[in-house]
């Protein structure tokens, strides 16, 4: 994925613009692995292989990435009202 690409991606769920977080990238500037987060509803969302996960809810995998969040050091938090981990608050 690229940084252009990654400009143009929003929220599935709000549209809202996304941040990310940038944790593997190669020479040419292809976005490897990272973290993308919407400020609006708090749901993060990899990128894994270079492929950004932006997928509802209702078909994510929270066993799969809640490993890979950590070991790229994010701490997670859960939400009461959802049923995904959500960043904790250190990392708003
Ligand atoms: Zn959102």
């Amino acid at each position: 994925m690229t940084k252009e690409l990654l400009e143009k991606l929003c929220c599935p769920i709000d549209k809202h613009d996304l941040d990310a977080n940038i944790i593997n990238e190669r020479e040419d500037g292809e976005i490897l692995e990272g973290l993308l987060s919407c400020p609006e509803c708090n749901r993060y969302f990899p990128v894994i292989y270079g492929i950004p996960i932006l997928i509802p809810d209702e078909y994510r995998d929270e066993s799969m990435e809640k490993p890979l969040l950590k070991k790229w050091g994010y701490e997670l938090a859960e939400g009461e009202d959802s049923a995904l981990p959500l960043l904790a608050e250190s990392e708003r």
